[in-house]
């Protein structure tokens, strides 16, 4: 039986690449097709993350002209991963495998031939990893690359150099929408379904138009989304800093009395000031991780929607 495929899309004010790219995602389709890997009923599905600009527009007009082009369209925009998690969930009971790659041209849609061959190999996952970061400037690729080290360091199991470029079964799909979290960093959720995954590498290329969403501010702020999110070694190690500065202390307090009794006790203004500096450092930066998740255990509590689907290119009655 040939796979059902779904190609999930998340555009983001995307009117400049997603004519160029909406061609190159027809054509993997159609020569998937023909090729005999998939099936007749695979289809592309744009995710329209709140868009201000014409690209809604775009893919409705893609819709109308080709049916294999879909979309649905967020209520307002909600980030990359809520994007990309509204289209997943939109297909997981009407196909068999998904596929999820960005529209700007950068992922290499070749690599979905090679990721449908390890399907049918057995991988329920296949994930994308990048060859090379040759087309990355040297401080995009170094704060990738020190992303991920990091997050390793942090416990957090994730896929060297895999961004969001994989293909997922139906099967993981199923049981991956009992993650019921509300901050959402899938590459680091995926590898926690588990089953057997496999990787295929492709070369990353430069976006083919407009620019990037993802400057410095927004990287470390996913960066450190996806630590507090999974993992809660920093407050372990607040703990151990805790216990070592309660040490030095302790050191330090008994030194402190033993010049005294010695009649060696001196003013000690400056050391005083710079010890009484560097506890509060500590304590503060302390408070402030522990408030980190306190403040994701508070949007986590609320249970409110991952998204909210405001339109569709289709009548969704005929997928219910
Ligand atoms: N994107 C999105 N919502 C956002 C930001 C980005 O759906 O709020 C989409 C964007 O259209 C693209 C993908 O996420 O398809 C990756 O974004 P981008 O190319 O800007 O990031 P980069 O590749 O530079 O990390
Ligand atoms: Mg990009």
């Amino acid at each position: 039986m040939r796979p059902v495929l779904t190609i999930v899309i998340p555009c983001y004010n995307e009117e400049k690449v997603l004519p160029i790219t909406s061609r190159m995602f027809l054509d993997e389709l159609t020569s998937l097709t023909n090729e005999g890997k998939i099936s007749d009923d695979s289809k592309i599905l744009f995710v329209d993350d709140g868009s201000s600009d014409k690209t809604w527009e775009i893919i409705t007009s893609l819709a109308n002209a080709d049916r294999r082009f879909s979309g649905i369209r967020q209520s307002r925009n909600r980030g990359h991963q809520n994007a990309v998690f509204a289209g997943l969930m939109e297909v997981k009971d009407t196909s068999d495998v998904t596929v999820t790659i960005d529209c700007d041209g950068q992922d290499d849609v070749h690599a979905i031939s090679k990721m449908v061959d390890e399907y049918m190999k057995g991988s329920e996952i296949v994930y994308g990893v990048r060859s090379s970061r040759d087309a990355d400037t040297f401080f995009k690729r170094f704060t990738a690359e020190t992303f991920y080290k990091l997050l390793a360091s942090m416990g957090v199991e994730v896929v060297f150099n895999h961004a969001d470029y994989r293909l997922v079964s139906s099967k993981v799909l199923q049981e991956f929408a009992g993650f019921r979290e509300v901050n959402l960093f899938l590459r680091g959720m995926f590898p926690l379904v588990g089953f057997k995954s496999s990787t295929v590498c492709y070369q990353r290329k430069e976006r083919i138009a407009g620019e990037s969403h993802y400057p410095i501010g927004k990287m470390l702020s996913l960066a450190f989304d996806g630590i507090t999110s999974l993992s809660v070694k920093p407050l372990r190690m607040i703990t151990v800093a805790g216990l070592l500065t309660a040490l030095i202390s302790f050191v330090g307090a008994v030194w402190s009395i033993v010049s005294h009794a010695a009649g060696n006790a001196v003013d000690g203004w400056t050391g005083m000031t710079c010890i009484i500096c560097f506890i509060g450092g500590v304590q503060l930066i302390g408070v402030g991780v522990v408030g980190e998740y306190i403040g994701k255990i508070y949007m986590e509590v609320k249970r409110r929607p991952r998204y909210i689907i405001s339109e569709r290119t289709y009548d969704n009655s005929r997928d219910a």
